[in-house]
């Protein structure tokens, strides 16, 4: 036997403490209207968790507290303890006796116990259900619930049809399944957004850590490349330097040499300053002896003329004196006279003037000119008379003398006039001289100036190679600066490169590597080292929820499968427990009819679900019973107490199919006639082989039938007490 005792205190009309010892397979329990028999079922349902108040009569949980009375104040708590006997270990939990307690407080507060350790209602439940008891069910059928299983609904009467045959188990079992399969996909829903939320962090985070490896990649090869390219520019820069250095040598000694030659041909020229002066002085000596010499010239000229006209006028006496001596006059028209003269003179200083004039060919050409023209007047000249031929003999004397004097002084001044044009031949000569001397010298000034213009221009070339390095090295400069920002100052002693080849093409090569690189660095910008952490850490979130929703995958997966063989194995055993049960059934229904027939029969109904759209595999169970010489097997058409027949038959197959631990039956026989009350008896009697009974009734028959009977009363105080009686008083107290 299961039940032991149910203990009550402050529940309901039972304000003290009450104690039912159920150890015998069928207890009856008798008493007047509202002494409080049906609230000792109700304890039981409390106990066994009910949830629904109004199940247990009540509209709040305060409702099931004593209330308090005239004599007997309220309580604050009611509690109902319920000992069972688990040494056949009927409840599944290691312990020989099980007591289950609730208690409610006045706020409306629950607890329960399991042998006194606070538990939760889902334990209590839990460990129910795997005995087939609950706190509704069949086996607790309270006052004029008999025939709740005929008003119910198809789809309802199933479910007590399953919970009845123990397929509770399997239903909470599925119900914790699909709840928990409601939960798992829940979570992958959320696993599925917090993975989608995550993503796009991702995917960026993802781009700027291949950025930052794809700029790592480029650092190294910057770094090597700025290495490559500083050392060479360096041991270039120096090489060519040097170079520069080695070339400038040559072009500035020649310079110095050219210079310095130079300056000695300069200084050559103060002497030519000498020179110059010595020059000048030539040409105003020239000048004076030109003057001296046209003086000169025109003395003897002067003399000349003299000379002639002193002649002229001893031809004219001498003729005159011829003339005379010839008596012959010769007369010259005066005009006639000074052209001849004039003539004469003119052809005198034609020779006089004449280059290379020769004095004595000078007097000569005079003679003959006084001669020609006196050959000419010969002609004219008449005799002169004597006296006039003596003194003209004194004149003519006197004229040869002064023609002798002149001529002496013309011969000296010719003599003079010689040396001075001698004179001034040699210094002209002299003059080009100097002006040759000057020539040669400049020539050379310049060309010793035009080589040192060669050698400056090739100077001037290695300037600008000079520059170009200067440009290099500030360039370089500019790179070795980077360097240090980029490589820090390590990068300043780079120098332990040596290169093979001094391919300059390469080197430009390797500058506008370092230039591409450069910018290609400044596009991928600044790149935070917290971003790879970030990286790893979202991916490290992403994987575990990738874990976690293949974890949430599988157990979908078995709770699907699970879901699908607890529907498998409840229909198998549906369908073999209603086949039992329809047997039974048919047996009471027999037993209680005395003939016809009775049956469940599945039936699909008609569930509309949201979508008013009729769902699928949706059963309902419904009653099929003919009436011995009936052909009606509609419930409807039944009288008040067959339908209680009815349902007791259904009750009974029930629970004998799968009997529980116990029954309780709330005055389930109050509609019965005296004949179908001993057939009751009969039943129960029969039933309690298997489970036991506590019985709440007014029946004598039923009575009868109890091994143990309780009496409650009630007094003035509106308590409930319980008292044991025996079958012959018991139907006075029941009274
Ligand atoms: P019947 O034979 O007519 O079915 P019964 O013996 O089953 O009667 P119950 O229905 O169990 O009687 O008891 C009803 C009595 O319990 C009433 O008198 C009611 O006042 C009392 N009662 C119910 N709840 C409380 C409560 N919280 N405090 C005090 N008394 C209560």
């Amino acid at each position: 036997m299961a039940l032991k005792t149910i203990k009550l205190s402050g529940f309901k009309s039972f304000a003290k403490k009450s104690v039912i010892d159920i150890d015998t397979p069928i207890v009856a329990i008798v008493g007047p209207n509202g002494s409080g028999k049906s609230n000792t079922a109700e304890a039981f349902r409390f106990a066994l968790g009910e949830q629904s108040i109004k199940n247990m009569r009540g509209k709040k949980g305060e409702d099931l507290i004593w209330g308090g009375s005239d004599v007997v104040p309220r309580a604050n708590r009611a509690s109902v303890a319920i000992h069972f006997d688990n040494s056949r270990k009927f409840l599944d939990i290691d312990y020989d006796e099980v007591i289950i307690e609730r208690v409610v407080h006045r706020d409306g507060l629950n607890e329960y116990f399991l042998n006194g350790s606070k538990v939760r209602l889902k334990d209590i439940i839990t460990l129910l259900a795997g005995a087939n008891i609950g706190a509704s069910g069949h086996h607790i059928i309270s006052q004029g619930e008999a025939d709740r299983i005929l008003n119910s609904t198809p789809k309802t009467r199933k479910l007590m049809l399953e919970e009845a045959l123990g397929l509770r188990v399997y239903q909470y079992k599925k119900i914790e399944s699909e709840r928990k399969l409601q939960k798992t996909r829940e979570n992958m829903r959320e696993v599925g957004i917090k993975q989608r939320e995550l993503m796009p962090r991702l995917k960026f985070l993802k781009r700027e850590v291949e950025k930052k490896e794809q700029k790592q990649i480029l650092e190294n090869e910057l770094k090597n490349k700025l290495i490559e390219f500083i050392a060479r520019e360096r041991i270039f820069i120096k090489e060519r330097e040097f170079e520069i250095q080695e070339a400038l040598k040559e072009p500035t000694q020649k310079i110095e040499h050219l210079k310095k030659e130079y300056e000695q041909i300069l200084n050559q020229d103060s002497s030519s300053e000498k020179q110059e002066n010595s020059k000048s002085e030539l040409l105003s000596h020239i000048e004076i002896l030109k003057n001296d010499t046209s003086l000169l010239k025109e003395k003897i000229q002067k003399i000349i003329a003299d000379v002639g006209k002193k002649e002229g006028m001893i031809e004219v006496i001498k003729s005159s004196n011829e003339r005379a001596s010839q008596n012959k006059d010769i007369f010259v028209p005066l005009p006639k006279v000074k052209k001849i003269f004039d003539s004469i003179l003119q052809k005198l200083s034609n020779m006089a003037h004449k280059k290379g004039f020769d004095i004595l060919e000078f007097i000569a050409g005079v003679e003959t000119e006084i001669t020609n023209i006196l050959s000419e007047l010969e002609d004219n000249f008449s005799n002169t008379d004597k006296a006039k031929n003596t003194t003209n003999t004194k004149q003519l004397s006197l004229l040869t003398q002064e023609i002798e004097d002149l001529r002496n002084l013309m011969t000296s001044l010719s003599d003079e006039l010689q040396n001075k044009e001698n004179e001034i031949i040699k210094a002209t000569e002299k003059l080009h001289n100097f002006e040759k001397t000057d020539e040669k010298r400049e020539l050379e000034l310049l060309r010793i100036s035009t080589k040192i213009k060669d050698q400056e221009s090739i100077l001037k070339d290695i300037e600008y190679e000079r520059r170009k390095i200067d440009d290099l090295k500030s360039s370089l400069d500019e790179y070795i600066q980077y360097a240090v920002e980029f490589l820090g100052k390590e990068a300043r002693y780079i120098d332990d490169f040596k290169p093979e080849e001094k391919n300059r093409e390469y080197q430009s090569s390797l500058r506008q590597d370092i230039e591409r690189l450069r910018i290609r660095l400044d596009q991928i910008g600044h790149i935070d080292d917290e971003i790879i952490d970030e990286f790893n850490a979202i991916n490290e979130k992403i994987e575990f929820l990738n874990n976690e929703l293949e974890d949430l995958k599988k157990s979908d997966k078995k709770l699907e499968e699970l879901i699908i063989s607890l529907e498998d194995e409840l229909e198998k055993r549906f369908t073999s427990g209603i086949k039992d049960i329809n047997n039974e059934f048919n047996n009471f229904f027999n037993v209680l009819f005395r003939g016809g027939n009775a049956e469940l029969k599945l039936v699909k109904v008609s569930n509309k679900n949201q979508d008013e759209q009729e769902s699928e595999n949706e059963f309902g169970v419904e009653i099929m019973a003919r009436l011995p010489r009936k052909k009606v097997s509609s419930l409807d058409a039944l009288s008040g107490g067959e339908r209680a027949l009815v349902s007791i038959a259904l009750i009974f197959a029930m629970s004998a199919v799968n009997p529980p631990p116990f029954i309780i039956l709330d005055e389930t026989d109050a509609a019965l006639d005296e004949a179908n009350s001993k057939r009751y008896a009969d039943m129960v009697r029969e039933l309690s082989k298997k489970s036991q009974l506590i019985l709440i009734t007014h029946n004598r028959e039923t009575m009868s039938a109890a091994h143990n009977l309780y009496g409650i009363t009630m007094g003035a105080d509106g308590i409930s007490r319980l008292l044991s009686v025996k079958l012959e008083d018991a139907y006075a107290v029941a009274k």
